[in-house]
């Protein structure tokens, strides 16, 4: 028997952060260890929501790509490959959206949500309905046993393993039904203490400088209660130190929170010693992402294009014989 297979894509809308690390890319490397990883740009993806402005898909894909190599996605182990190159994935999803219930579309509740979140943009399309139907594709055409999920991708792998199991009902048993690889989303403030996200301006990018770290950590904000330095503070109050839970040791956590208790550490400090952990840790993603950037990452992208299109051409093959089409 050959290695299970995972598969798990992120779409081209910018660059990665920390919290990606923390909730994605770490488990990504890891997993390369153990099984056969496709790893997909989903650019289709990204038109779902951003078709009104497409021209920041493009050049979103090579600074990803940069972002994923120089965290250790390896493609030596791993195909890595852009979700566009593979045509083969259309075919699969108009047959499979013949199967597919609009009902079962219609309650993802995602479906809901980011039609009332995304008020600037128009999401009563086919595309953004099945855009669900659109994942499951891109799990099962690289014929994919494991998918990396957060919490709030469940629903999504229920939907898929549904859909499996109807085109398995009609057509025999042909794919797996996928299975979910539970990972736990840790929620990294950003630096004004909201959740950390693009859109809000107040990430923590995997690919920020030194200073660039320095200068977004130096003016963050703190718990508001130590308005002055001999102010006793509450650490799980402050996003600083929910930064800390990632980067530092548990035995600097452990000092930095009794001493923010009795006030016997000052915030700058506090915030220095976040910095520096922030920056070590960064350091080797800076030294691979310099060694690749010399490269033309390009190439390495359209060699993992052509595996997984090889891959896909088969399951295409034979979907086609099994449909009789
Ligand atoms: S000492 Fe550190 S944990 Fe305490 S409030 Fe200041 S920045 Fe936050």
């Amino acid at each position: 028997m050959g290695k299970k297979i995972v598969m798990s894509g992120m779409r081209p809308t910018g660059s990665c952060h920390i919290g990606h690390w923390e909730g994605a890319l770490k488990n990504w490397v890891e997993l390369q260890e153990k099984y056969q990883c496709y790893y997909s740009i989903v650019d289709w993806h990204a038109l779902t929501t951003e078709y009104q402005d497409s021209k920041y898909i493009k050049p979103n894909i090579r600074e990803l790509l940069l972002d994923w190599l120089s965290v250790g996605v390896n493609p030596e182990k791993s195909v890595v490959y852009l979700q566009s190159s593979i045509k083969e994935i259309t075919e699969l999803f108009l047959i499979f959206s013949m199967i597919t219930p609009l009902g079962w579309l219609e309650r993802v509740p995602t479906f809901k949500e980011q039609k009332i979140q995304l008020k600037d943009r128009d999401l009563n399309t086919f595309g953004f309905l099945g855009y669900p139907l659109l994942q499951t594709i891109d799990i099962i055409i690289v014929r994919g046993n494991i998918v990396p999920v957060g919490e709030d991708q469940v629903f999504h792998l229920e939907l898929a393993r549904e859909i499996v199991r109807k085109f398995n009902n009609f057509y025999g048993n042909y794919f797996d039904e996928p299975m979910g690889f539970l990972t736990p989303i840790p929620k990294l403030p950003g630096i004004d203490g909201r959740k950390m996200s693009k859109s809000y301006n107040n990430a923590i990018y995997i690919s920020d400088t030194t200073e660039t770290i320095e200068k977004k950590i130096k003016p963050m904000i703190t718990d508001t209660r130590r308005k002055r330095r001999n102010d006793p503070g509450v650490p799980e109050d402050c996003p600083v130190f929910a930064l800390h839970k990632s980067f530092s040791s548990k035995h600097e956590m452990k000092e930095i929170s009794d001493a923010c208790r009795k006030a016997a550490i000052g915030c700058i400090d506090c915030k220095k010693i976040l910095i520096k952990n922030i920056n070590d840790f960064l350091e080797p993603f800076r030294e691979r992402r310099k060694r690749y950037e010399k490269l033309n990452v390009m190439d390495i992208l359209e060699k993992g294009n052509e595996k997984a299109r090889e891959t896909a051409k088969r399951t295409l093959e034979e979907v086609r014989e099994l449909v009789k089409i």
